[in-house]
C-alpha cells in the first residue's frame, strides 16, 4: 500500500513510529506535512499539490492532526475523502471530536456513561446550573482546552462561581461537570483500533494534582481493563466514528465514565507502558479495510 501520515513533523514520536511500522510491513509510507498542501477543489478530478508536487496514487492517510491545526488540517483530509482515499479516522468524525460538547451530547444521545455535565450561556444562570450537575464540589472545563490547561476543581459553590464568572467574562465557553472524586486523580487511556481496545494504560495525578494528565506531570502504568470499561471504550469510538481514537474513562462509583475522546491519540506513553506495537496494529487495520479492492467506500 501506499500511505500518506498526515502530520507536522516526521521528528514527532507518533509520526515517526506509523512510518517505521507501515515500512517494517512492507509498505510505502510518507510523511506529509497537511499545512504545506493545497488543492483545487473544484476541478472535476480533485487533487492535492504538495511542496509543488501533485500527491497520487495513496490507498489510505492516517490523520494526525494537531487540536492547533483542527480547520485547515480537516479540510485537507476531506480532500483525500473526496479522492476516494481511506482514511480510518473521516474528517467528520474529527471535527465533532475536538468539540467537547458535541461529543459530550452525541455520547449521551447513545447512552454511554458521562459524568453529569452541565453547560450555559449566561453567567445570570450559573446557580441553576449549578445545581443541574448536583452542586459543588464541580470540575470547570475551557470548552477547546487540552493538556489540562483550562480544568479547574471548584470546591465550593462561591469558588465555583467566581471561577465560572471569570472564565465568561474573558468570553470562553465552559462545561462544568460533577467532580468524580473516587477516580482519586487517575483515569484510563483506552487505545481502541476498530472495534478493539487493543491497549491501555492508567494516568494518576502528580501529587495533589486531581488531573491526570502526563503533560501536568501524572504517571502512567500498565492496568486491566473490565469488560465493561472495554465495551464503553468501543461504543463510545463507534458513536463518534473514528477507528482509531483515545478514549478516557474515568473509573466512577456509577461505573465507567467517559471523559474525553482523542481522534489524534498519542503513540509514546501507551507504547511505551503497555509494550504493545500500536503504530504496528493501526497499519494492520489499514491492510484490512483500505487495500485498494476495498476502496470506494466514500
Ligand atoms: P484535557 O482535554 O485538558 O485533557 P480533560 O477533560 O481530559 O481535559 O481533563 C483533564 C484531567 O482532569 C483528566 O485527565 C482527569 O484526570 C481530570 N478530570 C477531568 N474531569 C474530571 C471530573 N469530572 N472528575 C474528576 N476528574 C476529572
Ligand atoms: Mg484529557
Amino acid at each position: 500500500m501506499k500511505i500518506a501520515i498526515l502530520s507536522q513533523s516526521s521528528k514527532l514520536y507518533s509520526t515517526s513510529r506509523l512510518k517505521e511500522a507501515a515500512e517494517n510491513r512492507g509498505h510505502e509510507a510518507r510523511v506529509i506535512n497537511f499545512l504545506r498542501c493545497y488543492m483545487n477543489i473544484t476541478s472535476h478530478q480533485p487533487f492535492i499539490i504538495y511542496q509543488g508536487e501533485r500527491l497520487e496514487n495513496f490507498d489510505a492517510i492516517i490523520p494526525r492532526i494537531g487540536a492547533s491545526a483542527t480547520f485547515y488540517g480537516n479540510a485537507v483530509v476531506r480532500q483525500f475523502e473526496v479522492m476516494g482515499v481511506f482514511t480510518p479516522n473521516p474528517s467528520q468524525a474529527i471535527s465533532r471530536s475536538r468539540d467537547k460538547l458535541r461529543s459530550l451530547q452525541i455520547l449521551a444521545q447513545k447512552g454511554i456513561g458521562l459524568p453529569v455535565t452541565g453547560f450555559a450561556h449566561a453567567t445570570e444562570d450559573i446557580d441553576g446550573l449549578l445545581e443541574t450537575v448536583g452542586g459543588a464540589p464541580v470540575v470547570i472545563k475551557l470548552l477547546e482546552g487540552t493538556q489540562g490547561i483550562g480544568v479547574v476543581l471548584a470546591e465550593t459553590h462561591q469558588a465555583a462561581k467566581s471561577v465560572i464568572e471569570a472564565f465568561r467574562g474573558l468570553d470562553a465557553n465552559i462545561l462544568v461537570q460533577e467532580f468524580i472524586k473516587e477516580a482519586n486523580g487517575m483515569d484510563i487511556r483506552c487505545f481502541v483500533i476498530g472495534d478493539k481496545v487493543v491497549a491501555s494504560m492508567k494516568r494518576q495525578g502528580a501529587e495533589g494534582d486531581f488531573r491526570s494528565n502526563l503533560h501536568r506531570g501524572g504517571n502512567a502504568a500498565k492496568i486491566k481493563l473490565t469488560p465493561e470499561e472495554r465495551s464503553t471504550a468501543v461504543r463510545a469510538a463507534k458513536a463518534m466514528g473514528l477507528k482509531v481514537a483515545g478514549v478516557d474513562l474515568l473509573r466512577s462509583n456509577h461505573g465507567p465514565v467517559v471523559m474525553e475522546i482523542n481522534s489524534s491519540p498519542g503513540l509514546e506513553g501507551i507504547e511505551k507502558t503497555s509494550g504493545i506495537d500500536v503504530a504496528g496494529k493501526i497499519i494492520e487495520y489499514l491492510e484490512k479495510n483500505a487495500a485498494p479492492s476495498k476502496n470506494g467506500t466514500y
